[in-house]
């Protein structure tokens, strides 16, 4: 598995920026390949020479990240497999809450609350359905894919087709939701700005993302899943986390790390599967999911656990609370 550690490599700097503070950014990994959806071409991953900060590179424009994303994502929407069949099954069910009490609540499935939610980045609304079980009383959703939009208001839920920054809530919320959504934006700066921008004083942020210390960036190298070239732009750490809700106007009360086994499950078959230029299927495969990420979580589990603690888990889980 560990054929090419991640940070092996440190080569030319390039003119691209920081997105964080502007400075000068060094290659550390290149020929990266999109091993989830098979987009064309080669990435490569930047950290910044002044404050550490990692993106990938190149950095798109918003117009070409949108033709991206247009094109080459989220397997062509494709909503009825008996993959989505299963797991749309699974994330409403009571086994999922016991579950995410194992495995880690990536999505804030489990964690109550009240009042007015948004989560940011919606989808179809599945998240919305189980949100409204935790003692929200108001839900409502962020999602530019129209039809998907479409889906979470047929399930009753009032969803706006705008980006963050072109939203303007007649009312504030208690709690904003970006759950594995900060990463992919070409400035986290702003959409963080934003999110305080639409919550009550008080209010608060819950943040999943992909953690750039994590061991299994350096079991994988390339294939590990997280670097999701080109879509995930930023790569954050902790520390660079915690950092930027600081300069954006929250006060970070917790912070815990997690490795979902699934996340473990998708690197382990990107790793043997992948292909340039090819859509990896076997991420799809329930068969072949199901198995990995039973070894994940029963096998592999103590260092699973151990990391966690050691900080080097593979997803961050952030609760902040807007000043
Ligand atoms: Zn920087």
């Amino acid at each position: 598995m560990a054929n090419q550690p991640a940070n092996a490599r440190i080569s030319n700097t390039y003119e691209a920026a920081c997105l964080m503070c502007g400075g000068e950014v060094r290659t550390i990994i290149s020929d990266l390949i999109d091993n989830r959806l098979g987009t064309p071409g080669s990435w490569r991953i930047d950290r910044c020479t002044i404050c550490g900060f990692e993106q990938t590179g190149p950095v798109p424009s918003q117009s070409k990240l949108t033709a991206l994303y247009e094109k080459h994502y989220n397997f062509g929407g494709q909503t009825d497999t008996l993959y989505t069949r299963l797991r749309e099954r699974f994330l409403l069910s009571s086994i999922y809450r016991l579950w995410t009490r194992i495995d880690g609540d990536v999505g804030f499935h489990s964690r109550p609350g009240h009042g007015r939610l948004l989560d940011v980045g919606c989808n179809e609304g599945r998240s919305l359905r189980i949100f409204a079980r935790n003692g929200f009383d108001q839900l409502e959703g962020l999602e530019v894919n129209e039809n998907a939009a479409a889906v979470a208001r047929r399930a009753g839920f009032a969803v706006y087709t705008c980006l963050i920054e072109d939203f303007s809530p007649a009312n504030l919320y208690d709690v904003a939701i970006l759950s594995n959504v900060l990463e992919h934006s070409l400035d986290p700066r702003k959409m963080l700005m934003d999110v305080r921008r639409v919550l009550k004083p008080g209010g608060q942020v819950w943040i999943s993302l992909p953690n750039n210390q994590s061991w299994l960036r350096h079991a994988f190298g390339r294939s590990w899943i997280n670097w999701h070239a080109p879509f995930h732009v930023s790569h954050f750490s902790a520390g660079t986390l915690s950092k930027l809700l600081d300069e954006t106007g929250f006060n970070q009360t917790q912070v815990q790390q997690i490795s979902p086994a699934l996340w473990v499950a998708q690197s382990m078959i990107a790793h043997l599967f992948a292909k340039q230029g090819t859509k990896t299927w076997q991420l799809r495969n329930p068969f072949l999911t199901l198995l990995f990420m039973a070894l994940a979580r029963f096998v592999v589990f103590p260092k699973l656990w151990l990391e966690n603690r050691r900080g080097r888990g593979d997803c961050l889980l952030a609760v902040a609370t807007r000043t």
